[in-house]
């Protein structure tokens, strides 16, 4: 087993990768007839394109196994979200598929992630590989997600506003700072002067997912900007609400009330949509925030 490499898929390789893609899920439980053109066509989409990754694993120069992810950036960092990962049936049971990943992990690290995430199911044999090889797992409404406890990186949900930032983000949300055990923004809607959002740190649908003492730090962030929303705008009351209705990313929304002004003596409204402001404008807001934090 000397001779093995993972290298990118090269484009005359194609059709030997996508001959071990569809033998490898031809097998039980997923049993997949797949056309071997269709497979070559959905690897290629994978090369060439930034950010995109296709790798090959062979063994003493045939090919034994693909992979392919995608880098997706976080505000801190990056991480390899692995789409597929497969080692063709006639090399498995002969530890290939412990070294693919493992090389997988350092050639995403060279592109600047600090994890690689990969999302699987409770009843595949491939759920019990990736335990061996020391991925832990983050259960969600669908599927498990699993990733490596070593790394630093908190879990992070890749299509989550608030793991992600960027354009989800900028819909609804502008970031101010980080806090203990928390992620501070400004929600942009703007009818109650000063509204701003307090999110977990982890990926967590829910405050009985959190430890005892990240509880206990989210809920000193909680009050401490609630203090800071009372110094600044001095409200006569703040509303706190967390609804989450779809098990998204836990989250308090902090809503500033005035007395006789909208909504007082009422439930506010998610995001009446009323009330935007101008980019100068929420830089003011965010510095008279951060002023008072
Ligand atoms: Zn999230």
């Amino acid at each position: 087993m000397d001779d093995l490499r993972v290298q990118t898929i090269a484009p005359d390789e194609v059709d030997a990768c996508a001959a071990a893609y569809a033998a490898a899920y031809a097998q039980p439980p997923w049993d997949e007839v797949y056309e071997r053109g269709q497979v070559a066509g959905y690897l290629r989409s994978f090369m060439g394109r930034d950010g995109f990754c296709a790798w090959r694993l062979s063994v003493g120069g045939a090919v034994a196994g693909v992979a392919l992810g995608i880098v997706v950036p976080c505000p801190d960092g990056a991480f390899l979200r692995l789409e597929d990962f497969c080692v063709a049936p006639k090399w498995q049971r002969r530890g290939l598929g412990g070294a693919f990943l493992a090389e997988i992990e350092r050639l995403s690290a060279a592109l600047g992630c600090d994890s690689v995430l990969l999302a699987t199911q409770h009843d595949v044999p491939a759920h019990d590989f990736y335990l061996k090889q020391g991925f832990r797992e983050v259960p969600t409404a669908y599927m498990y997600y699993m990733y490596k406890e070593e790394n630093t990186m908190e879990y992070r949900d890749p299509n989550c506003a608030y793991c992600v930032h960027g354009e989800p983000l900028a819909q609804f949300g502008i970031y101010i700072c980080d806090l203990n055990e928390s992620k501070l923004y400004l929600f942009k809607e703007q009818s109650h002067p000063g509204r701003v959002i307090v999110a977990s740190k982890r990926h967590v649908g829910d405050l009985t997912d959190l430890t005892d003492a990240e509880r206990d730090g989210f809920f000193a962030d909680v009050a401490h900007v609630s203090r800071a929303l009372q110094a600044a705008f001095k409200p006569d009351k703040v509303n706190y609400g967390a609804y989450n209705d779809n098990g998204g990313h836990l989250h308090f929304h902090l809503v500033p009330k005035y007395r006789n002004e909208y909504e007082w003596g009422g439930v506010f409204a998610m995001n009446p949509g009323l009330v935007k402001r101008t980019d100068a404008e929420y830089d003011a807001l965010i510095e008279q925030i951060k002023a008072a934090l």
